[in-house]
């Protein structure tokens, strides 16, 4: 008798794979979305050293035959990166000086900042993480070790953020690795985590992470990253579904990009759209005057004139703090 072989069990789409399946193809990305018979003006001539990486479920929020989308703008790579302008730097914002220990900053009072990981699931154009000397710096680099006895020393550091990079980039077990030891310091009440990934690619917010997430021993905030109501699709929502059902208190920051969300409609439908999905605007941030960048800068007196704008017509909480980081200042700086 001849038994059926059973069906080749379906590969699940774990984060991990979905991560590895990025588009790392300019050219496969315009295709993608119609613009392919573009490629010619819309990609630079020469290498911009920070390479294309988007997931294909972000490229997919992104609309067909449109190369002004705001989605596809924030992570296609453009002729205009390769002109240098004066005032954009590599290490806009002083994060060389404020290192403490490997893989740690501390800027402001209170608040230790580890760069847990130097990769990320995007690579967004306007990221000074194209210049940051990540091999050297990550404090995962040797299990947490420098990091951990720099927050123990200090009895000053009551909060602890994972930053990057993205620190969703780690694995689940090696997040828990550092909460683990973390743990042993009584001074530290709370956690926050800045993350993309649950906007780029919300399949990382998976059972294990939810797991660990409700665990943890402190209140914790995620502060996501959106620049745009696009970028929020169901399963973004569902995402953050799964986050605030764990306990975490949900913020978002923004970049005020040229040409992305320098309109008052469109920031103040991202602000609607976070809410919805139980999300309040933190800061939206003035870009950082990185070297490669400077075709998204938005004037400050456009800048406030959007939030004056945004001022009429949201109510307060919907509003985000417009603030520019500037080297060396005890806080964010406000416009
Ligand atoms: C932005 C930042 C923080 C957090 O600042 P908040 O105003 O508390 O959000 C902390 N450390 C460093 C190094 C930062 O760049
Ligand atoms: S650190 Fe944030 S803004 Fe920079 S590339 Fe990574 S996800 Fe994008």
């Amino acid at each position: 008798m001849i038994t059926a072989s059973p069906l080749p069990a379906q590969q699940p789409r774990t984060w991990q794979r979905l991560w590895r399946e990025a588009i790392t193809d300019p050219h496969e990305l315009l295709d993608l979305l119609d613009l392919g018979h573009l490629s010619g003006s819309l990609l630079p001539d020469g290498d911009t050293g920070f390479p294309l990486r988007v997931p294909r479920g972000f490229a997919a929020r992104m609309r067909r035959g449109d190369a002004r989308d705001p989605l596809l703008l924030q992570v296609l790579p453009q002729a205009a990166e390769l002109t240098s302008v004066p005032g954009f730097v590599a290490d806009a914002v002083g994060d060389m000086p404020a290192r403490v220990a490997g893989g740690v900053l501390q800027k402001y009072a209170g608040r230790a900042l580890l760069i847990a990981t130097g990769s990320c699931a995007v690579n967004c154009r306007y990221c000074f993480r194209r210049h940051f000397p990540y091999a050297e710096e990550t404090a995962a680099a040797q299990h947490w070790r420098e990091a951990i006895e720099c927050i123990r020393a200090d009895a000053s550091i009551d909060e602890v953020i994972l930053s990057g990079g993205d620190p969703l980039s780690l694995s689940t077990a090696k997040l828990a690795e550092l909460t683990d030891a973390l743990a042993t310091i009584a001074h530290v009440r709370r956690l926050r985590i800045h993350t993309r990934l649950p906007i780029v690619l919300p399949e990382r917010v998976d059972d294990e992470f939810v797991h660990w997430l409700r665990a943890l021993p402190w209140p914790v905030a995620v502060v996501l990253h959106a620049n745009h109501a696009n970028e929020i699709d169901d399963g973004v929502a569902h995402a953050c579904a799964r986050l605030r059902a764990a306990s975490a208190i949900l913020l978002n920051q923004s970049v005020l990009l040229r040409g992305i969300n320098d309109d008052a409609d469109v920031l103040a439908r991202l602000s609607e759209r976070l809410f919805e999905c139980g999300v309040t605007p933190y800061y939206l941030h003035q870009l950082d005057a990185v070297d490669g960048a400077a075709h998204f800068a938005v004037d400050d007196a456009r800048a406030r004139e959007l939030i004056e704008a945004l001022r009429k017509r949201l109510s307060g909480y919907l509003i985000p703090r417009l603030v520019r980081e500037i080297a060396g200042a005890p806080a964010k700086t406000p416009l």
